[in-house]
């Protein structure tokens, strides 16, 4: 057997072993019973631990360094030359960070799970700060043991964003700011758009028949998905032949299910059409976070969120289409509405404190605020104590606003209390390659504005399929946008696009 095949085969049973940690997740998240946390707690960080194992082992080792000399004369971006560096860094992480700190991790990640709740709910922030403290002093360790070139949130931000660094970070930035600080001011002094009628009544089964017709519509295979509630809406696959997602519904709000299931297909879609030769390799494996997806990056999957949520469900060419047909489904509540006022309404802009509701406009400014954050705690720029007024300033530089306490400031996001630290630059990356792919493929595509407009998806499916999807995690998030538009991640198309669509929505 070639050394690449057997690599292969050893690779394929961690994956088995991830996506039994996701199916495990799922159930936690939909079915199990609040009774069994503490049980399936155990058999999560079993699995865990075994999968960590063998990527450390000296068997692997072996494997792998065969599989290298392989390998070595492919082009430097070949399938299996690529695949086997994943391996290789996923090897080098674990046989690198000592027990002890592993360890040290996952105790201080329970005990700052509760203080940080605990903070929360007495809306005192001093109750979470030793453990913040220490959680990214671990952190620095950590990232000191991982190895950076210039800055240590380069090597916090690269388990998620494979390449990015903090100062190609500060460069999107500086740019969203220019555009998006001014534009949230001048919208901020415009009227209102009228959002009343979102909030009557639509009965539960009747949001989930729609959303999963439209769904359906993207192109979403129901021989290969399933729609679920849960509290917090997520999409989890296990392979591409099975590929999950959840909502959760308001009968008294027509936003969080809707645009959630439209948001969760765009994961969905991204996981079932990777290329079949890539299910159970490196390539469709996020072996460094123990994490079993097709998805190149956390940011590249969520550009296809926010690209079939936003871009597609959020557009204007979209409601014209379909606005007729959730009349139909909630005749009662809708009758007295028409398309223009509807498509005004789930496009409302509102600075507010809380990054999970925040809308198109706004939502990359509470990113920056956490992604300066984070870098100024990992450099020591920024001392923890002086967290809460860091942030409070900071949201009312960008968004007008002052949280009126910590719970609705500082202390609002879980991200911290579990050390994912780097993963916030994700949703901000997302927004920015959705806007990227979308221009070029209406550059690309023929007649694609038409086909949308007749509720058509097919060509848009297709072209992002070849351009991203099948591509499982062979390509970063520049070389992909690099061989699609011709350049690697930019702010601009998004700030186009922003621009655009919200200056003539709110004469701005
Ligand atoms: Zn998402």
């Amino acid at each position: 057997m070639r050394a690449y095949a057997a690599l292969n085969e050893a690779v394929a049973e961690v994956n088995d072993l991830m996506n039994s940690i996701s199916i495990l997740n799922w159930d936690a998240r939909t079915q199990m019973p609040a009774g069994g946390t503490l049980t399936r707690g155990q058999q999560l960080a079993t699995l865990s631990a075994i999968a960590q194992e063998r990527l450390a082992s000296d068997h692997l080792q072996k494997l792998l360094e065969a599989a290298e000399a392989e390998v070595a004369q492919q082009p430097t971006d070949g399938l299996e030359r690529r695949g086997v560096e994943a391996v290789r860094q996923a090897a080098d992480l674990f046989r690198r960070i000592p027990a002890a700190l592993t360890r040290e991790l996952a105790q201080l990640r329970t005990t700052a799970q509760q203080s940080w709740a605990e903070a929360r709910s007495q809306q005192n922030f001093s109750l979470f700060a030793a453990d913040l403290e220490r959680m990214f002093a671990l952190n620095r360790e950590l990232a000191a043991i991982m190895g950076y070139q210039e800055h240590p949130y380069d090597a916090m931000v690269d388990l998620y964003e494979p390449g990015m660094t903090a100062s190609k970070l500060r460069q999107l930035f500086a740019g969203l700011r220019q555009t998006l600080v001014p534009l949230v001011r001048s919208i901020a002094n415009s009227p209102a758009p009228r959002t009343d009628f979102l909030h009557r009544s639509f009965p539960v089964e009747l949001q989930r028949e729609f959303a999963l017709r439209v769904a359906h519509a993207f192109g979403l295979d129901p021989q290969r998905s399933r729609l679920d509630a849960s509290l917090h809406p997520f999409e989890v696959s296990f392979t591409r032949q099975d590929v999950r997602i959840t909502t959760r519904y308001r009968e008294n709000f027509l936003n969080p299910a809707l645009f959630g299931v439209f948001h969760e297909t765009g994961h969905a879609l991204y996981e079932q059409n990777v290329d079949p030769a890539l299910t159970r390799t490196a390539l469709t494996s996020d072996l460094r976070n123990l994490y079993a997806v097709g998805g190149t990056s956390f940011g590249a999957h969520e550009s296809q969120a926010r690209l079939w949520e936003n871009l597609i469900g959020r557009s204007r060419s979209f409601w014209n289409h379909w606005f007729g047909q959730l009349q139909q489904t909630f005749p009662q509540s809708l009758s007295d509405v028409d398309v223009e006022a509807f498509f005004r309404g789930v496009n409302a802009v509102q600075p507010s404190l809380i990054r999970v509701e925040a809308d198109e406009v706004t939502y990359n400014l509470h990113i920056m605020l956490r992604v300066e954050v984070e870098m100024g705690l990992m450099d020591g720029s920024i001392a923890v104590r002086d967290l809460p007024e860091v942030w409070n300033q900071k949201i009312n530089d960008y968004l007008g606003v002052t949280p009126p306490n910590d719970a609705v400031g500082v202390l609002q996001d879980i991200h911290w209390s579990h050390g994912n630290i780097g993963s916030f630059p994700a949703y901000t990356i997302g927004n920015l390659m959705g806007a990227q792919l979308m221009e070029t493929a209406h550059q690309q595509v023929a007649g694609l504005q038409d086909s949308l407009d007749q509720g058509n998806y097919q060509p848009l499916l297709h072209w992002l399929t070849e351009a991203v999807y099948r591509h499982g995690r062979r390509y970063t998030v520049d070389e992909l946008l690099a061989q699609t538009t011709g350049q690697p991640l930019q702010s601009q198309a998004f700030e186009r696009y922003i621009t655009q669509k919200f200056s003539a929505l709110y004469g701005a």
